[in-house]
């Protein structure tokens, strides 16, 4: 009876994805009421801190310690993977709804011959332990509740920001090294090299401040303003669906439900009106600053710190007085 939660410990240069640490901790949770134990999917070289730093959160790790998985290719893992997956035979594997997981876990479901739900934004339990992964669909008008009948393993890529990461995890992995038996004729695809995109930010979705604004800004090039407070303080800057369907911003920015979900320390929003769509995607935010106009705005429900007033007005002010504050530090 397969009996164990599978995580990927998808990582960049050893350090391992906050998601990874996300999906460990709702996985411990899982495994306390169905009795299963938690393991991490480690692949690469040079692991030691990877390894270090998945150790309360797991009760083993898979270790498949080779230079062939520098960088990640879709031959070199899913040959390194499914064989230890049949072997083994995990209840559950989830990934990140990361280009990884979504390049990575389509490939190795239908290698598996088994079931596979993207892009999740909620994974629970239902009857006889069955896992329940929540998605959207239909550029989230509706929410679509998948089981998996018979297949196993139960495969899911999460959205990043869906689950908190445990801050007292206390599990000790026992390590299990495992050798990798990759052909080199098996590797098609070759990576000759990554390239940044020009002014590229940390996306919002691993920012810990996110400052964003919303139609209220009324024009693309008012902007201006939100990034300056931004570069200010050294945040992303994100945006509602409004702005992205008027074409002011791109997509990759949107937060909400059929945007992403944020989990910043500090999200500000100014002139955005919180209708429940966008709120959705806030809400592992720690602290919630909101600046609008209307003093009946529903963002202010969800507001630790509210300002009624115009954008125009206070966005600069607070930047200037952010720079004078920081540069006498
Ligand atoms: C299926 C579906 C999925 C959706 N998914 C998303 C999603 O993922 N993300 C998302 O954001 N939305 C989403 N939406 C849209 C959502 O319902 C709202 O329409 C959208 O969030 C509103 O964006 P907004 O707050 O920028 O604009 P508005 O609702 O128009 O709010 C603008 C706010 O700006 C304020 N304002 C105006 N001028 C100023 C000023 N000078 N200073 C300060 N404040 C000012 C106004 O008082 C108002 O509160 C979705 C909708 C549907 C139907």
């Amino acid at each position: 009876m397969p009996n164990e939660i599978w995580v990927l410990a998808e990582h960049q240069d050893g350090k391992i994805k906050k998601i990874v640490f996300e999906l460990l901790s709702a996985a411990i949770d899982f495994s306390k009421k169905t009795v299963q134990e938690v393991a991490a999917l480690l692949l690469g070289s040079g692991l030691e801190e990877a390894v270090k730093s998945l150790t309360p959160f797991a009760d083993k790790i898979y270790l498949m310690e080779d230079p062939v998985f520098i960088p990640y290719t879709s031959d070199t893992y899913l040959t390194g993977i499914a064989p230890l997956i049949k072997e083994h035979q995990p209840s559950i594997l989830l990934g990140g709804a990361t280009s990884t997981g979504k390049d990575l876990f389509p490939r190795l479901a239908m290698h598996l011959q088994t079931g596979y739900v993207p892009d999740c934004t909620g994974l629970s339990f239902g009857e006889n332990g069955k896992l329940v992964a929540k998605r959207p669909l239909f550029g989230g008008k509706v929410f679509a509740e998948i089981v998996f009948s018979e297949a196993r393993p139960q495969m899911a890529t999460v959205r990043n920001n869906t689950f908190l990461v445990n801050d007292k995890p206390d599990r000790t992995a026992k390590v299990i090294s495992v050798s990798a038996q990759i052909a080199p004729s098996i590797i098609k695809k070759k990576v000759t090299g990554f390239e940044k995109a020009a002014g590229a930010k940390l996306d919002i979705t691993e920012a810990d401040i996110v400052v964003a604004a919303g139609r209220g800004i009324k024009a693309p090039e008012n902007f201006k303003i939100i990034e300056d407070l931004a570069e200010t303080i050294h945040a992303s800057v994100g945006t509602t669906r409004a702005t992205v369907d008027e074409g002011w911003r791109d997509l990759k920015d949107q937060i909400g439900k059929s945007g992403k979900n944020i989990s910043a320390k500090l999200y500000m929003a100014f002139g955005i009106s919180g209708a429940i769509h966008h709120v959705l995607g806030i809400s592992t935010c720690k602290t919630v600053v909101a600046v609008d106009t209307d003093p009946n705005a529903l963002i202010f429900n969800y507001a630790d710190y509210g300002i009624v007033g115009d954008l125009f007005q206070i966005v600069p002010a607070l930047t200037e007085e952010l720079k004078r504050v920081l540069a006498s530090e």
